[in-house]
């Protein structure tokens, strides 16, 4: 797979090419199981010892084309479809971590990765370390320790918009033997490409822009296939030591740099079995062939709000990657000179209390748990997704407790404008 077509065309066109008479639109293989001739060829499938389809938990043909779409405006080498970008996450960590392993992770996350890796995964015998994505290079190194298996963070942090210097963290990460994981959730890989800079897998939440439409809950992960296992055969034996449930595959050895996605696939799948449905992964389909249009629309229409509301005597403070003032805006034309995301967060002056209430005077912008939609909407993560921490963990999160997080659609910007407006006036 590969191709050098561009990411327009990508978006549109690659994962699938039909043959003569075959439908011009990706079908929707909404069938659990594949028939075969023999015992035998089905045998050979189960032992890895040829690719096809037998069973949709492992692999659905509708799933595939959408994942190598995804793998390909990527830069990858390999990838899969999981059931949502929480499942994304915990197999691309579990892949490589198993009880008695630790691994460090960006304190600027997404709130359910924050529980899934602090509180779930810590059930389950996996430590994590939460380090300042700003902090220096020596106080990132201290966090290592003999059993770390990776360091993983978010290249705009949800809902903090930390853009993380994903060149400095690969380095980092390479220096002690270890993959960096980037969730390139809001960027898309339209907006940023994270394996152009280091990183060595890559996780979505497909739910977000790349669907596009609040249609389906969705994830997506992709190997870039640059991380050697073998060279660090002790730290990985998942990859480079015997599978017993496999009759004995060393993934490293049998697959090369296709290890990890396969590991994920034949493995936690198999025995996990957070699939994304096919006909998600259709919508999903649907959803990324304008993604190269949407995003730079997003992008535009959040520069826009940013700067009326910048202006705006009742607002405290704004925060977009996109503004030339903004903590990260250097790092941001970096990474992601074209854009960086749709999603901008503002506070108001006399704090969270007048914060909730103009969110509640909001017309076209609504509340919803959900962002990176078409659709203008807003949340505000204290009272939200992220209740569950602390003043401390939101502070460390990044997450000011007046933060209203504004994820800018891709409406008319000044029919969302007028609508800030009215509803600023009432508070
Ligand atoms: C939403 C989100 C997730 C979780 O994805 P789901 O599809 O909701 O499970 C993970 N990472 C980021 C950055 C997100 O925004």
């Amino acid at each position: 797979m590969g191709t050098n077509y561009k990411p327009e065309t990508i978006c549109i066109q690659a994962g699938y090419r039909p043959g003569k008479g075959e439908p011009r639109v990706l079908p929707i293989y909404q069938s659990t199981t594949f028939k075969y001739e023999n015992s035998d060829q089905m045998g050979r499938l189960f032992d890895l010892e040829e690719t096809g389809y037998f069973y949709t938990r492992l692999q659905n043909p509708t799933n595939d084309a959408v994942a190598a779409k995804i793998t390909e405006l990527e830069g990858g080498i390999a990838g899969m479809l999981t059931s949502s970008g929480q499942a994304a996450n915990y197999y691309a960590i579990f892949n490589i971590c198993e009880a008695g392993d630790h691994f460090i992770c960006s304190s600027a996350i997404y709130g359910g990765t924050f529980n899934l890796f602090g509180t779930t995964m810590k059930k389950q015998g996996i430590s994590c370390t939460f380090i300042d994505p700003d902090a220096s290079d020596e106080e990132i190194e201290a966090a290592f320790l003999p059993n770390t298996k990776a360091l993983f963070a978010e290249s705009i942090s949800n809902p903090s918009l930390v853009v993380l210097d994903i060149e400095r963290f690969a380095n980092i990460a390479h220096k002690h033997g270890v993959p960096l994981i980037v969730d390139n959730t809001f960027p898309t890989p339209i907006g940023c490409r994270p394996f152009e800079w280091g990183a060595d897998i890559v996780t979505h939440s497909t739910t977000k822009y790349m669907d596009g439409h609040a249609m389906s809950v969705g994830g997506a992960i992709i190997d870039s296939g640059h991380f050697d296992w073998m060279a660090h055969k002790d730290k990985f034996p998942g990859l480079t030591t015997p599978d017993e449930s496999y009759h004995g595959i060393v993934y490293a050895e049998k697959f090369g740099k296709l290890a990890y996605i396969e590991k994920a696939t034949a493995q936690l799948m198999r025995d996990l079995g957070a699939i994304q449905s096919p006909q998600n992964a259709f919508l999903l389909n649907v959803g990324l062939e304008t993604l190269h249009l949407r995003m730079p629309r997003h992008c535009e229409n959040a520069a826009k709000v940013a700067e009326y509301l910048q202006k705006h005597e009742k607002v405290a403070w704004v925060n977009f990657t996109g503004l030339k003032d903004n903590k990260y805006y250097s790092l941001a034309q970096k990474y992601m000179p074209n854009g960086t995301c749709g999603v901008i967060s503002f506070g108001l002056k006399g704090g969270r209390e007048v914060s909730i209430r103009f969110m509640d005077r909001l017309k076209l912008a609504a509340i919803v748990t959900h962002v990176a939609d078409a659709r203008t909407c807003v949340l505000h993560p204290a009272s939200h997704t992220h209740r569950q921490m602390t003043d401390e963990q939101l502070l460390a999160a990044g997450v000011a407790p007046d933060l209203i997080r504004f994820s800018v659609g891709i409406e008319n910007a000044e029919d969302i404008i007028a609508d800030l407006e009215q509803a600023l006036a009432t508070v």
